[in-house]
């Protein structure tokens, strides 16, 4: 199978700030995340969480190396890596078209795949909660995703993420649709697929497999969730 083929996450020493000049607002971080371990991460506002997830995505200026599945990610293009590792924010940005060409912008999956990571994702539980008018893959779907909810865009980005067989899911702040995303998350995944979430409650993260906690750019916790 071509790379990558886990969700292994190696990083060392990362640094990383805004701007050439501006402020270090993470310090040499180190840490190891092993194929299929769920992860989360919290701290107070400002402490450096969604700034790490940036970071992982090289969306900002980064010192140290972080490894993906075990390639250095600074020598890897970004559509590269960013076609390989899936950031879920809180409002996901769609394109213009249909609910297939969302899901699917290549043309590489058949419908029956498409309706199963929908399915899977959670979408048509969400409809059914919703009431609405059912969407199907020919649904149009207006630029920004101004006709699906927030919620339904999120699901659809997680959807998203399945279809191309993402090994390393982020997932930034907490989600409307919390018990229908958490739901997948623990349910639907493959099992090798790492998922980090950076959570304000912490029961969306108490069943992780660790939780890292986050003060003013430094880990100051990394372990089980019954060790902390
Ligand atoms: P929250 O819980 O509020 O989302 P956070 O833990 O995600 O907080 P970050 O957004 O990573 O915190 O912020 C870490 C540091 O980076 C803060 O000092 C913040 O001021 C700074 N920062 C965040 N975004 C920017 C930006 N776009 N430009 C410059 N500095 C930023
Ligand atoms: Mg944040």
């Amino acid at each position: 199978a071509s790379w990558p083929t886990s969700g292994d996450l190696r990083v060392e020493n990362l640094s990383a700030r805004y701007s050439q000049t501006g402020p270090t607002v993470l310090h040499n971080l180190s840490f190891d995340i092993k194929s299929g371990e769920r992860v989360g991460v919290v701290g107070r506002t400002g402490s450096g969480k969604s700034s790490l997830t940036l970071s992982l995505l090289r969306c900002i200026v980064t010192e140290g190396t972080v490894y993906y599945d075990g390639i250095p990610t600074n020598t890897l293009n970004l559509d590269a890596l960013r076609a390989n590792i899936t950031i879920i924010p809180q409002t996901p940005e769609l394109i213009s078209g249909t609910l297939r060409r969302n899901l699917d912008p290549f043309e590489q999956h058949d419908d029956s795949t498409l309706n199963a990571a929908l399915r899977d994702a959670g979408l048509f539980t969400l409809q059914e909660e919703l009431d609405e008018a059912r969407i199907t893959l020919d649904s149009d779907i207006a630029t920004g995703g101004g006709n699906l909810s927030v919620g339904q865009r999120q699901i659809l980005a997680l959807a998203r993420a399945m279809v191309r067989g993402s090994k390393l899911l982020i997932l930034d702040e907490d989600y409307k649709t919390d018990a229908v995303i958490q739901a997948t998350l623990r349910h639907q995944l493959a099992s090798d697929v790492t998922v980090i979430t950076v959570a304000h409650r912490l029961q969306t993260i108490m069943d992780s497999d660790k939780i890292m906690v986050l003060d003013a750019g430094r880990i100051v916790e990394f372990d089980t969730p019954s060790v902390l």
